[in-house]
């Protein structure tokens, strides 16, 4: 019995998981510190703090008014944690992340309890970059959100229709033209008794958010919003 469990435990020292961002030993997916850090980015006041619509981005004249609902401000240990998810192979931060939104949806979410029922739409990749980087970001942390919220997903709710050039080089008048028309509506969504709830891992300009939407309200569905784990915060309202 003792040696068992010192077997056991001499075993889980050596398969801890070590931090994606700083190699140390880390006990959940994060390291205590790492995680620490990326708890700074988190909004401290999310319904206040950041919820806007998008209607100052408007993308095309089939426009909608989307709340949007992030777990943090895009910097720092997020941004280098979101960077990991997506470049670093590290799928398992999707789920993880996704979970940790969900929770923050559950306390400061817009519409819990006698709203419409919701169901869940992850951002689609074009499928050269999802054969490239073998998983849809946006997919798992839906996964992990839905979890934890009890929120249906569709997950191929939209397809992605167009290859689209990297976002981060490009200012807000760039990234509309970039996506206008990228997506379309998928085979996952039979019904249009539920509102739709967008799914992004970052929400920037809201010019992917507002194409993904169109496609949608075009084909007759209601799109409630967006939510992502990470919303990046312009000083320079030309940026935005
Ligand atoms: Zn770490």
């Amino acid at each position: 019995m003792a040696l068992s469990k010192i077997l056991r435990q001499f075993t889980q020292v050596f398969l801890a998981a070590s931090c994606p961002l700083c190699q140390r030993n880390a006990a959940q997916i994060l390291c205590t510190d790492c995680y620490r850090q990326l708890l700074d980015c988190r909004w401290p006041n999310p319904i206040s703090g950041h919820t806007a619509t998008l209607s100052s981005h408007r993308a095309s004249t089939n426009h909608a008014n989307l709340s949007v609902f992030s777990w943090g401000q895009y910097r720092g240990v997020l941004k280098q944690t979101l960077a990991k998810l997506k470049y670093g192979n590290q799928a398992e931060l999707g789920l993880w992340l996704g979970c940790q939104l969900g929770q923050h949806w559950r306390t400061h979410g817009p519409y819990n309890s006698h709203h419409q029922p919701l169901i869940v739409v992850p951002i689609p990749l074009h499928d050269h970059r999802l054969r490239q980087r073998g998983y849809n970001q946006a997919a798992l942390i839906a996964q992990g959100f839905c979890r934890v919220t009890g929120l249906p997903m569709a997950k191929h709710g939209l397809i992605r229709i167009r290859s689209t050039d990297t976002m981060y080089t490009l200012g807000a008048k760039e990234r509309q033209a970039n996506v206008a028309g990228a997506f379309q509506t998928g085979p996952s969504l039979k019904t249009r008794t539920r509102s739709i709830l967008l799914m992004d891992d970052i929400y920037t300009t809201g010019s992917t958010a507002q194409a993904a939407a169109s496609a949608l309200i075009d084909a007759g569905y209601k799109v409630q919003g967006i939510t992502a784990v990470a919303q990046a915060v312009f000083s320079s309202p030309r940026d935005g």
